[in-house]
């Protein structure tokens, strides 16, 4: 079998009926892009930039950040690139100083909350961001946004790091997307203001599924809670997809919730086009989309979408995905 999906590499994962399916990989190192390339993926829909600041002792400089941020572009070689901005805290524990007496992390000082906390070190970041489009077209995605004035907030930061370089007579491009995660289930909810705000959106299952069902996603003891068969998460996945189609804004979906082919006909079914998985998973991926058609996905989406539970779901999941492979 590993031998047959290796032979899917140079092959598209467009459905039998000819829809085409982008498929993306998820790195945190720049060395990932290398295998997510050798697996056919067209090119990077999540970079998780934050192992810069999981790995070393000191705080990473502007070139450090640069110096990453190029090996990527360069790896890809003119594919896409959607640079995630920092999103510490919780479960990727930076190396500063951080608030040691929250009682709920996962709740806390994490991720965009926390770079706007510390703009400063979030500008560092931006700039070297900016400057690394003098290598290559990125595009910037914030993650965990929650609420529209969060995210104008970082958008400012983004705008000042701009009109500073461009003070400083330091080469950029401002012809950047700009994006963010959708993982918390307000922005779902206000997905009709965000895509005024965005040029795309991102679908964070990991912490989409955490925050809609209170259930942490690191805590074993409530694993068996924690799943995007919920019907609840579906219908979360759908209002996102609809919302984004309405406003013709793209959306992709980086959790690992894609990366799962139990999931893969559903979400087709629901209008997803564009996945972001990790390298492994890619073939897998590309296999069930090339086994069946868009049609056949939405009328499974349609019958999935009227189940109460997360245990029915699965097992029509399952039931479907043996019938097509
Ligand atoms: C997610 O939450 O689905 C996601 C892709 O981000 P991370 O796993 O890095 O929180
Ligand atoms: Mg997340």
């Amino acid at each position: 079998l590993a031998a047959k999906l290796e032979t899917l590499r140079d092959l598209p994962s467009d459905t039998l009926d000819g829809q085409h399916v982008t498929m993306f990989g998820n790195i945190e190192f720049p060395a990932e892009v290398k295998p997510c390339l050798d697996r056919g993926a067209e090119g990077i829909g999540l970079y998780r930039t934050e192992f810069l600041y999981l790995t070393r002792d000191v705080q990473p400089s502007e070139s450090d950040h640069l110096a990453a941020y190029r090996e990527v572009i360069e790896a890809l070689d003119g594919r896409p690139v959607v640079m995630r901005t920092l999103d510490l805290g919780a479960d990727k524990i930076p190396n500063f100083p951080m608030p040691d007496d929250e009682r709920n992390p996962f709740l806390g000082l994490r991720s965009t909350r926390l770079a706007l906390k510390h703009v400063d070190m979030f500008r560092i970041q931006l700039r070297a961001m900016l400057r690394a489009t003098t290598a290559g077209p990125i595009k910037i995605m914030f993650p965990l946004i929650t609420n529209l004035l969060e995210l104008r907030r970082a958008k400012m930061v983004l705008s000042d790091a701009m009109e500073d370089l461009e003070e400083e007579g330091i080469p950029f491009s401002r012809d950047i997307d700009i994006g963010m995660m959708v993982e918390v289930p307000s922005a779902v909810v206000m997905m009709d203001h965000f895509v005024q705000e965005v040029d795309f959106f991102s679908i964070g299952t990991n912490d989409l599924i955490q925050y809609a069902l209170a259930v942490d996603r690191s805590n074993k003891d409530v694993a068996s809670l924690y799943t995007g068969s919920d019907p609840s998460i579906l219908r979360l996945i759908k209002m996102a997809i609809d919302t984004a189609a309405q406003h013709d804004k793209p959306i992709s979906m980086c959790g690992q919730m894609c990366g799962n082919p139990i999931y893969t006909m559903v979400l087709l079914g629901l209008g997803l086009r564009t996945f972001s998985v990790v390298p492994a998973a890619i073939p897998e991926i590309k296999r069930v989309c090339r086994s069946v058609t868009i049609p056949q996905c939405e009328e499974f989406a349609a019958r999935v979408m009227s189940l109460e539970s997360a245990r029915d779901v699965k097992t029509a999941l399952r039931e479907e995905l043996i019938k097509i492979l």
